[in-house]
């Protein structure tokens, strides 16, 4: 078995020196365990929150242990009556070609139904915030104005299709032209914004004449800054994460709230596992919109399992574009 482990804490971007490869034997499982072979590696941006030695709401790596991430792999050995070799499964996790998990936190997948990448991604965590996001907090309405940051991300583009569906005008941002262009031409949103611009401000206000009746999160700094400037009265924040500042060992000095008040202004954070039960309710919702083609998405895949350290990096970097995965082993 291979194991991609901490070696020590990055101070900055995390790097490749950060970790290091341990091989090992496959374990046998104990009772009520069951062993996976890893198919798909999630990369996702909490992971760099894991790599920090701070109180979070989910504890931190430790150093010398494996790195944790959700993955999609194929049952090998059960002592779990039900589970059976050749079974696919999701919720194994770590950064290992072979997991060792409780039968009791793994879902049973089919194969088929769906490829396979798509329940880390779109019909999985990053698909399930989204919904759990938009349904809780944002609640767009028909009419109303929805801002999205990280638009072409796993949970970004989700978001705003979903605002589209609920009939809003729906304005990404995101990073570049290749981006924007997918995030109008493909996920359907009215207009996307590169945050790059110089002015980034004003080419917000610009493509939201009518202000913002939802900004959905996902990014912080100058990007939050700009759709904050702009919300309405009773406009609603899903405050899903801010990734731009997951590298920084200081939070940089935040934007001013004060007028949150004044406009009644509803702000709300959210961690996808407060509600467990919209994981199944999102998966049987999506599944036919991804099997008929009318929810997009778009994934990033990097080969091996050794290259994980790596596709955290450039995650946080905006490298990726979609859906960050690691192909650890065949379908
Ligand atoms: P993405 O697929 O969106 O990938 C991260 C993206 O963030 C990059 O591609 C990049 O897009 C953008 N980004 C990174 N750094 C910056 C920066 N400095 N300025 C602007 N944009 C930046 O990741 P996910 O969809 O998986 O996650 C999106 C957000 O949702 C994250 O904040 C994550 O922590 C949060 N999240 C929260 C959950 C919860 O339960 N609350 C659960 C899951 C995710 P670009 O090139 O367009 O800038």
């Amino acid at each position: 078995r291979r194991s991609v482990v901490l070696r020590r804490r990055p101070g900055g971007e995390p790097r490749h020196d950060d970790f290091e490869l341990v091989d090992d034997e496959v374990p046998t499982p104990q009772p009520g365990q069951v062993v996976t072979r890893t198919i798909w590696l999630s990369i996702d941006p909490y992971m760099r929150g894991r790599l920090w030695d701070r109180k979070s709401y989910a504890p931190p790596v430790q150093i010398g242990e494996p790195m944790t991430g959700e993955t999609v792999g194929e049952v090998v050995a059960s002592a779990d009556p039900a589970f059976q070799p050749g079974d696919v499964v999701a919720g194994a996790r770590g950064w290992q070609s072979h997991c060792v998990s409780r039968g009791t936190a793994l879902t049973k997948l089919t194969r088929g139904d769906a490829p396979l990448s798509a329940y880390l991604g779109v019909l999985g965590m990053p698909g399930t915030t989204a919904y759990s996001g938009m349904k809780d907090i944002g609640q767009p309405k028909a009419g109303e104005t929805v801002v999205v940051s990280a638009a072409s991300g796993a949970v970004g583009s989700v978001a705003g299709q979903l605002a589209k569906r609920a009939g809003a005008r729906v304005v990404g941002i995101a990073g570049g032209p290749d981006k924007c262009l997918w995030v109008q031409e493909t996920l359907r949103f009215d207009d996307c914004v590169d945050h790059r611009v110089p002015h980034l401000r004003e080419a917000l206000a610009d493509a939201c004449p009518n202000g913002v009746d939802v900004y959905f999160e996902n990014v912080g700094g100058a990007v939050q800054e700009a759709a904050f400037s702009l919300l309405n009265p009773f406009a609603r924040v899903v405050m899903c994460g801010m990734v731009a500042q997951y590298n920084e060992s200081e939070p940089p000095p935040g934007p001013n709230l004060g007028f949150v008040v004044g406009k009644r202004i509803r702000i709300e954070g959210m961690i996808v596992s407060d509600k467990p039960e919209r994981f199944a309710e999102w998966r049987a919702l999506a599944s036919p919109w991804v099997s008929e083609g009318s929810l997009h998405y778009r994934e990033t895949v990097i080969e091996g399992l050794e290259n994980a350290p790596g596709a955290l990096q450039l995650l946080l970097r905006g490298g990726n574009f979609g859906k960050m995965l690691v192909r650890v082993g065949p379908d």
